[in-house]
């Protein structure tokens, strides 16, 4: 029988990484599973922005530079990372007609030099977490994949690829979005299912993109698009999504490079890369991540973006938890209660209940591109700059807020169109989608 571990943590991003590292921290016999050759080569499309400037999840991240750390001050623990980083200052929508809405930008002088967020290598954050999980005695398994998971009387069994067992009083699944362990164990019961989302991105050398250290989002594109600086300075990454399976992501990028004015911030560009697609079943985020002593932590738990940070933190609290647990000697939910109170607090209450409605209608099915560079061209000025995400929506809603007397009068017929999107019922965005993508059981 194979040895008994305290934790076994399945998967090696930041989550699993973090946990990792704790664990090692805290002394615990503990073994980290990541069915990636390479743990800190990340393939799976990610823009690897740490996003710092307001709190999110309860947590104002800031970034120490003589210390080379990320510094977590609610939680109390820092990061170490001394890899390439590079400041980005905003986020740009921008539309098909070259339109742009601007919460934040590129600083003009050195006293407006606030940062919203960090680019970083995130492969190599996770590996600096997993190198200190190694040196702390944590054993680590690259190149397995779990795919069986269940549950014994004193332990829970995990069984790889290759038959081969693990046993652990706890497991921390930090297995990302498609949470292999999390559907074994039918976490997925009674989660509302968002649809199939899939995301591919191309890198670029050679661009020439005013205000690059922002990122920037397409509205009114038929699918979701983005372009966004990459760690390694001139390289550029340009993305797209789409919740209809049909649609041709590579196309729709060809598509958003041939209009102008993209057209010619890449007249000179050389495709280098081809960044994996990666596809995601999206369900509502889990309410209680605790199940057989398995806790979830990060997109395991999630939609498929809790964030680099976001996954960072339950991996840092799970970890503790079950620490907690063992010197209680309470192997069990009541033992680890401080992560699912934690959990509760910071991520179910404050936004992962507000994303169980989630599934807004399609503004591509009520808005024109035409539509959409009208809207745009109403905000002048730039908004407050953030890149937290949940932001971002308020505040470019609150800025039309402001402007619906204006589009009434000018554009009866746009009010009338943002009307209806506003009363399209979910059930209806939520069978379209289901209908364009795979109907799947989770
Ligand atoms: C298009 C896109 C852009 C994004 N951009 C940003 C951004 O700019 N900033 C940001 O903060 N967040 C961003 N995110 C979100 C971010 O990528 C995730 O929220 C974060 O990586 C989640 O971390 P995690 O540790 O929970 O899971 P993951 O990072 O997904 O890690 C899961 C790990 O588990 C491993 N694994 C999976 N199954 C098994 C198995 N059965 N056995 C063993 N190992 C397994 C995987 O190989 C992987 O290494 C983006 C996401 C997408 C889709």
């Amino acid at each position: 029988m194979s040895e008994l571990y305290d934790v076994i943590i399945v998967g090696a991003g930041p989550g699993g990484a973090m946990a990792a590292k704790v664990a090692g921290e805290n002394g615990l016999k503990a073994a980290l599973i990541e069915r990636k050759k390479d743990t800190g080569v990340i393939r799976r499309i990610c823009t690897m922005i740490m996003n710092i400037d307001e709190r999110n999840y309860d947590e104002y991240i800031h970034w120490n530079p003589r210390g080379k750390k990320f510094v977590f001050p609610y939680n109390g623990f820092t990061i170490n990372y001394d890899g390439p980083i590079r400041k980005v200052y905003g986020f740009h929508v921008i539309t098909p007609g070259g339109k742009r809405v601007e919460l934040g930008n590129v600083p003009k002088g050195k006293a407006e030099d606030k940062a919203v967020g960090y680019m970083v290598d995130k492969g190599y954050m996770c590996q600096i977490m997993i190198d200190e999980a190694r040196d702390n005695g944590v054993d680590i398994f690259n190149n397995t994949n779990i795919n069986q998971v269940r549950k014994e009387p004193d332990c829970v069994v995990l069984t790889d690829n290759r038959g081969s067992e693990y046993r652990g009083k706890f497991v921390i699944a930090a297995d990302g979005v498609n949470s292999r362990i999390g559907r074994c164990l039918g976490f997925n019961r009674g989660r509302t299912f968002l649809g199939t989302y899939k995301d591919m991105a191309r890198t670029y050398v050679g661009a020439e993109i005013p205000d690059e250290e922002c990122l920037m989002f397409g509205l009114g594109w038929n699918c979701s698009v983005s372009l966004a600086p990459e760690i390694k300075e001139g390289y550029y990454h340009v993305a797209a999504a789409s919740y209809n399976v049909a649609d041709d992501l590579d196309a729709e990028i060809d598509k958003l490079l041939s209009a102008e004015p993209y057209a010619t911030w890449f007249k000179n560009a050389k495709e280098i890369d081809h960044r994996s697609c990666c596809v995601s079943h999206i369900a509502v985020p889990i309410r209680v991540p605790f199940k057989d002593n398995v806790l979830l932590v990060g997109d395991s738990a999630w939609m498929q973006e809790t964030s680099i940070p976001g996954a960072i933190m339950p991996g840092w609290r799970a970890a503790h938890s079950v620490t907690e647990a063992l010197i209680d000697g309470k192997l069990n939910k009541e033992g680890i209660s401080t992560y699912l109170k934690w959990w509760d607090k910071y991520f179910f209450q404050p936004v992962g209940k507000r994303m169980a409605s989630s599934g807004s209608a399609d503004m591509k099915d009520y808005l024109s591109s035409e539509d959409i560079d009208y809207l745009a061209g109403l905000v002048t000025e730039p908004l407050q700059a953030t890149m937290n995400f949940f932001t971002i929506m308020s505040t470019i809603g609150k800025a039309f807020g402001g402007l619906l007397e204006k589009i009434g009068e000018e554009r009866p017929d746009i009010m009338q169109k943002l009307m209806a999107m506003r009363s399209h019922p979910r059930e209806l965005v939520l069978a379209k989608r289901c209908n364009d993508g795979c109907a799947i059981t989770l």
